[in-house]
C-alpha cells in the first residue's frame, strides 16, 4: 500500500439517475464560443474563429448545485448554461465517427465566469484560469446515461435568472457537435475516463448578484439548480 505524506483527496463525483452509483470526475474541459450568437454577443466572428479549450479543476465542481456562497473577488459574476458530456473511455485521436462510444452520459451544468477577471486576462494576453477556474465555478446536476437518453443533438438548452428567461438556445445551434468536439479535443490531449467537457454556451449571458436563483434546462437531460447566498 502507498504511503501517502498527506492524505489523498476523494475524487469528486457527480450523481447519475436511476441508481446509486456515481460517477468519478478527473478533468473538466470546456469549449469557448460554441454558438454562433454567443461569439456575436461577445464581439467574434463564429465563421473566422475555431472552437477552443480551457480548463477547470475538478475541484471546482459542485454536484447538484444547491445553495452556493457568493464567489470571491468578482464585482461580474456571469452565469452560461451548458450540455455537459461525461467520458467513460479515453483515447487519443478519437474519430468522430467513433467518438460517442466513449459518452457515459450528460448532465446540465453552468460554467460560472468571473467576467471582470477573464476581461482583464484577455486584455493582458494572461491566462483565463481566475475567471473561470475558481472554487465551486462549475455547479453540475445528475448524470443521465447515454444508455437510457440516447445522444441528445438538438433540444433546448435554457437559463431562467429568478424566474425570467435569461439564456434560450437549441443544441442544434453549437458550432461544433459533440461528436466533433471529443474527435478534435482528443487531437490535444489523450482523453481519459471521468473526464468532462463542457460544451459551450448560446447567447444572454449575463451578471448574476448575491441572492440571485438560477435554474437551468436541457430537455431530455434534466434541471440544475443554484442559489447564491445574500
Ligand atoms: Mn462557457
Amino acid at each position: 500500500m502507498t504511503n501517502y505524506a498527506i492524505p489523498p483527496a476523494p475524487p469528486v463525483t457527480l450523481p447519475i439517475d436511476g441508481t446509486d452509483a456515481v460517477f468519478p470526475v478527473l478533468r473538466v474541459f470546456c469549449v469557448g464560443r460554441n454558438y454562433a450568437d454567443h461569439a456575436v454577443e461577445m464581439g467574434h466572428d463564429p465563421d473566422r474563429e475555431p472552437p477552443f479549450f480551457f480548463m477547470k479543476p475538478a475541484t471546482a465542481v459542485v454536484p447538484n448545485g444547491g445553495r452556493l456562497p457568493f464567489p470571491v473577488a468578482t464585482d461580474d459574476l456571469h452565469h452560461e448554461i451548458e450540455l455537459v458530456v461525461a467520458l467513460s473511455s479515453g483515447g487519443e485521436a478519437i474519430s468522430v465517427e467513433r467518438a460517442l462510444e466513449h459518452v457515459f452520459g450528460y448532465a446540465v451544468g453552468l460554467d460560472m465566469t468571473r467576467r471582470d477577471i477573464q476581461a482583464k486576462a484577455k486584455e493582458l494576453g494572461r491566462p483565463w484560469d481566475m475567471g473561470k477556474g475558481f472554487d465551486r465555478s462549475a455547479p453540475i446536476g445528475a448524470l443521465c446515461t447515454a444508455d437510457a437518453v440516447g445522444h441528445p443533438s438538438t433540444g433546448a438548452i435554457c437559463l431562467r435568472v429568478n424566474g425570467s428567461v435569461r439564456q434560450e438556445g437549441d443544441l442544434g445551434q453549437q458550432i461544433w457537435k459533440v461528436p466533433e468536439t471529443i474527435a478534435y479535443l482528443s487531437t490535444l490531449v489523450e482523453l481519459r475516463p471521468g473526464d468532462l467537457i463542457m460544451t459551450g454556451t448560446p447567447s444572454g449571458v449575463g451578471r448574476v448578484v448575491p441572492g440571485d436563483v438560477l435554474e437551468g434546462h436541457v430537455d431530455a437531460v434534466g434541471d440544475l439548480r443554484v442559489e447564491y447566498a445574500r
